[in-house]
């Protein structure tokens, strides 16, 4: 059974990711969310942050400083220039004509 589909979906977008073990649940993080990623769980006592629309994550990173806990990691890295341009590097000095 795959069962890390469903937890990325609800626990990462392309650029943030949520440790929902450590959080309390202050909500902090979805006041400050501009796009309405951030959304609650509550069950009783069952309550954490959860992601609700992945796809509207810009990466602004408003969520992550505001979190008293650190539950929310900056996750997302560019690729590297070498690799958008399509070149590669022989001998570590050149690069090869494609
Ligand atoms: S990075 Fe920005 S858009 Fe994405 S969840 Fe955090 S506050 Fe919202
Ligand atoms: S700010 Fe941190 S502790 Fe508060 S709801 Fe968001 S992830 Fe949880």
């Amino acid at each position: 059974m795959n069962i890390r589909g469903p937890f990325h979906r609800h626990h990462q977008t392309k650029y943030i990711q949520i440790n929902s073990h450590v959080c309390e649940a202050c909500w902090k993080c979805s006041d400050a969310c501009p796009k309405q990623v951030l959304g609650k769980i509550e069950v009783g006592f069952h309550r954490h942050v959860r992601i609700v629309n992945k796809e509207n994550c810009t990466g602004c990173k408003k969520c992550v400083p505001v979190c008293p806990q650190n539950a929310i990691e900056y996750i997302y890295k560019p690729k590297s220039k070498a690799k958008e341009q399509g070149s590669v590097p022989l001998n570590g000095n050149s690069h090869a004509i494609l």
